[in-house]
């Protein structure tokens, strides 16, 4: 008889640590039916021989969270399981060894601070106390992080195996999938030599496999084994066994305590892949041959910080190969392309660190058929066509490598593989001084760099180079007219008998009305967060224009894909590639588009919120009135075919009214003072509408059912627990970046979502949510006195309820 099932409800690939904690906590969920699949042996993958820190803190606030939930899993699991785990709760400690990075610690204090997590921030002589071996002739400061930790990563994976099997799962052992099936694009089971299980749901935990596992299913998963080295000595005098795991980024190396040595690793800047042509057969419970030319500098480097090492003996080299990944994130969801396919792989060596929080979200994510929180950051859906290709996938993960410790300035963008997707002005905006960033693949004017200076970021914690240029651009469009060539946004088009009454389903705002409307519009999850935020232009009775931005043209694409109701006949098209995408705007953007546009441009004519088609330079070009900067202008849709002409024509006329190009970071400045929301980062799946203030774009009043609708009524009923407000600082010497804390009366009552400079306002702007489990009237929310703390300090800082800036009190007061 097979030890195989011919049917399962789940199959996970792979039982390295991933796999075994998304069994164990499909389990705790109640999952029956499940099996975990195993090529060779559990663990046999990167999980044995990875050197076992876990710590917590992250950019994201829901990611910090699911790695402090690993540190609470690890506290109980060699209790729950009676099975050793190797796991101390001894603390990390990180270093400072210049004035730049202890401004980074001191925002990693104040991010930790925001999202719950104890991090203090220490003299060297303080450090040294908590690490004794060490030199602190260098240091300029350090941070303390208590409930960070170590464990056997081996032993945690095997204790949440057994775990997993005590509630049911089978793990099968020495089998390999060699082919997905699918049926009716959702995957339905899974292939080995020794027969198939279908299945409902198939997971692909196969860590530095699970690129190849995904083509078997035509699913990207954009990963790249790079080598990593690390090495154990002999025991050192003066290593007690609760000495705290250390992170010396300026040195680019870590250490953690094992049997009375250390083991020393780190992250080079001239990373070398492996396998790039295939993983070899048999490769498990192996290691590569080490590389100790290339571990010399890190050698170097930890010599001098831990001085003992020059008379200690080295055990052994470990040189393991792991997953990265092209921004240094791992990579968790159903994937886009095949329903009922999720992925958790791509680990970026801090898999024993998420595997717990990882595994849990996952297991909840198959379990509920919707991401459990906001997982954007990790989301699956953050990758488009480029990452499909190898070679930009080596190229930008080994940048991303090479900056694991390096430091993470504010606005800093990676390098590789670009330029690839470009605007037909792309050559044009160059020549002109744009300074450029890259999304999704694409090249965006971020700046202008005005004659004579170059076009280049120059990073700091201070005001960066681009600051006065930005806020010449910024006052174009307040005051003039400014042209921002925004290409790259998504474009879809939904057409079909049935596109209305889908489209009626998925969206939270009426988009009901006739052609040449334009509505502004969320869609909502089940629990009423907001999984896109978009306009949607009527074409005609059959078909829609839906605009969104360019980083979450997959996510976006394959939400709505997957919403519209079976039965309705309504397909959804990505037109991306046809449109350029040129946005004039300002007071003075009528002027130049009546100059050039054969169109009655007035408001009755065309209003806010509707779309016509005008003429400009013998194009046909879509002309949207629309704004995200708070001015008067039109987003204009060209063929790509005469962006080259339209934009000509623009500039021609527009010379009379002073237009300026203008890019993303003026757009940036501009928004926050208008009080525009952007997804990702002020609004996303863990934010109501309610919550952000957007319910006037909401048609709860109307008798509609659509998604997330009940969940919306619900909260109606009550007090709103949460709700976005903006904060302001005068002082300029403050830099707002987000996560900032936000105190209200002396108590920590949230964080900031993101910042930045207004220029007309002439302030620092942040907006943030205030919590309060008891609600957050107007009335007290105005009430109070606040302080955001910036930087690991304090700063007294102004709420406000209502845009900063309205361009017609503006023009009324000048
Ligand atoms: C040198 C080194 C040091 C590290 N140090 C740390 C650290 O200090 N802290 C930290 O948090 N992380 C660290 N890591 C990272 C950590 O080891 C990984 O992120 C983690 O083990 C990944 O787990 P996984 O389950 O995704 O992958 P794996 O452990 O590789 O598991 C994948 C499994 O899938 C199986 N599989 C593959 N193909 C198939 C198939 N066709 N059918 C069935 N099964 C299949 C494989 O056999 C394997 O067992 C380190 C990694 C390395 C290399």
């Amino acid at each position: 008889m097979s030890r195989l099932p011919s049917q399962a409800r789940c199959v996970i690939i792979g039982g390295g640590i991933i796999g075994c904690s998304t069994a164990y906590h499909l389990a705790r969920l109640g999952w029956k039916d499940v099996v975990l699949v195993e090529r060779h042996k559990l663990t046999s993958g990167s999980t044995w021989h990875a050197a076992g820190l876990v710590g917590q803190l992250r950019t994201s606030a829901n990611i910090t969270q699911l790695l402090k939930y690993s540190v609470e899993l690890y506290d109980r699991l060699e209790a729950e399981m009676g099975q050793a785990t190797g796991w101390k709760r001894n603390g990390g400690l990180r270093l400072a060894c210049n004035a730049q990075r202890m401004i980074e610690i001191k925002r990693q204090a104040t991010t930790a601070h925001s999202f719950g997590l104890e991090m203090h921030l220490l003299t060297p002589k303080e450090a040294l106390d908590l690490w004794p071996i060490m030199d602190i002739a260098d240091l300029v400061g350090a941070a303390f992080l208590p409930t960070d930790g170590q464990a056997n990563p081996a032993d945690i994976a095997q204790a949440l195996a057994k775990g997993a099997r005590a509630a049911g799962v089978a793990i099968i052992e020495d089998c390999a999938v060699t082919a997905i099936t699918t049926k009716q694009g959702r995957a339905s089971g899974v292939v080995t030599a020794e027969g198939e299980i279908a299945c409902e749901v198939v997971v692909n935990c196969a860590g530095q496999w699970a690129r190849e596992i995904g083509l078997l299913a035509g699913v990207a998963v954009p990963l790249q084994s790079v080598q990593h080295q690390y090495l154990v000595t002999e025991p050192i005098a003066g290593v007690p066994r609760d000495l705290p795991t250390l992170r010396d980024p300026d040195r680019l190396i870590y250490f953690k305590e094992e049997v009375g040595g250390l083991v020393m690793g780190g992250y080079e800047p001239n990373p070398i892949p492996w396998a790039q042509n295939g993983i070899p057969e048999g490769f498990h419970f192996a290691l590569l041959d080490s590389d100790q030319d290339h571990f010399e500098p890190l050698m170097t480097e930890a010599l001098a910080r831990v001085p003992a090492l020059e008379t200690t003996g080295i055990k052994r080299f470990i040189n393991g190969p792991e997953s990265f990944t092209p921004d240094g994130n791992f990579i968790l969801g159903e994937a886009p392309e095949l329903k009922q396919f999720y992925v958790g792989a791509g680990f970026n060596a801090f898999g024993i660190a998420s595997a717990g929080g990882a595994g849990r979200a996952l297991a909840e994510w198959v379990a509920g058929g919707e991401a459990p929180m906001d997982l954007w950051p990790v989301d699956i859906r953050r990758f488009g066509q480029l990452h499909r290709d190898r070679r930009w996938v080596l190229a930008r993960t080994l940048e991303a490598y090479g900056k694991h410790y390096t430091m993470a300035w504010p606005h800093e963008e990676y390098e590789s593989g670009r330029p690839l997707r470009v605007s037909p002005l792309y050559e044009r905006l160059k020549a002109e001084g744009a300074c450029f960033g890259s999304k999704l693949g694409w090249e965006r004017p971020n700046w202008f760099a005005p004659p004579g200076t170059p076009a280049k970021d120059i990073y700091s914690y201070g005001r960066q180079n681009w600051f006065d240029a930005v806020g010449a651009e910024h006052r174009a469009a307040r005051e003039r007219v400014a042209i921002f060539d925004q290409t790259s946004f998504a474009k879809f088009l939904l057409v079909g008998r049935d596109a209305e009454a889908a489209l009626s389903w998925i969206a939270a705002n009426d988009v009901s009305r006739p052609a040449g409307s334009l509505v502004y519009t969320q869609m909502l999850n089940r629990r009423g967060g907001i999984e896109c935020d978009l306009t949607v232009s009527r074409l005609a009775e059959d078909s829609y224009y839906i605009v969104t931005g360019t980083g979450f043209a997959t996510h976006d694409f394959a939400w709505i894909q997957a919403n519209i109701p079976s039965g309705l006949e309504a397909r959804l098209i990505d037109v991306t590639s046809a449109y350029g995408v040129l946005s004039l705007m300002g007071p003075r953007s009528r002027d130049v588009l009546a100059a050039v546009a054969e169109a009655d441009l007035g408001n009755t004519a065309f209003p806010f919120g509707s779309w016509r088609e005008i003429m400009i330079a013998g194009a046909p070009v879509r002309a949207l009135r629309v704004t995200y900067v708070g001015e008067l202008g039109w987003e204009l849709h060209v063929p790509v075919e005469a962006m080259a002409a339209v934009y000509q024509g623009l500039m021609a006329a527009g010379q009379a009214h002073g237009i300026a190009n203008a890019g993303y970071r003026a757009i940036e400045s501009l928004r926050l003072e208008k009080g525009y929301r952007a997804w990702g980062s002020d609004i996303g799946p863990d934010h109501t509408p309610l919550e952000a203030g957007l319910g006037w774009a909401v048609k709860l009043k109307q008798n509609t059912p659509f998604l997330g609708r009940e969940a919306l009524a619900a909260q109606t009923a009550k007090p709103l627990a949460k709700r976005l407000a903006c904060f302001t600082i005068a002082d300029p010497a403050v830099i707002l970046l987000g996560r900032e804390t936000i105190f209200r009366d002396g108590q920590q009552v949230g964080w900031l979502t993101g910042g930045g400079w207004g220029y007309t306002v002439e302030k620092n702007i942040g907006y943030g949510y205030v919590r309060r489990a008891e609600g957050v009237a107007t009335d007290w929310l105005k009430s109070g006195r606040y302080e955001l703390e910036v930087a690991s300090e304090r700063v007294p800082a102004e709420i406000h309820l209502a845009p900063l800036y309205d361009p017609a009190m503006a023009r009324i007061k000048s």
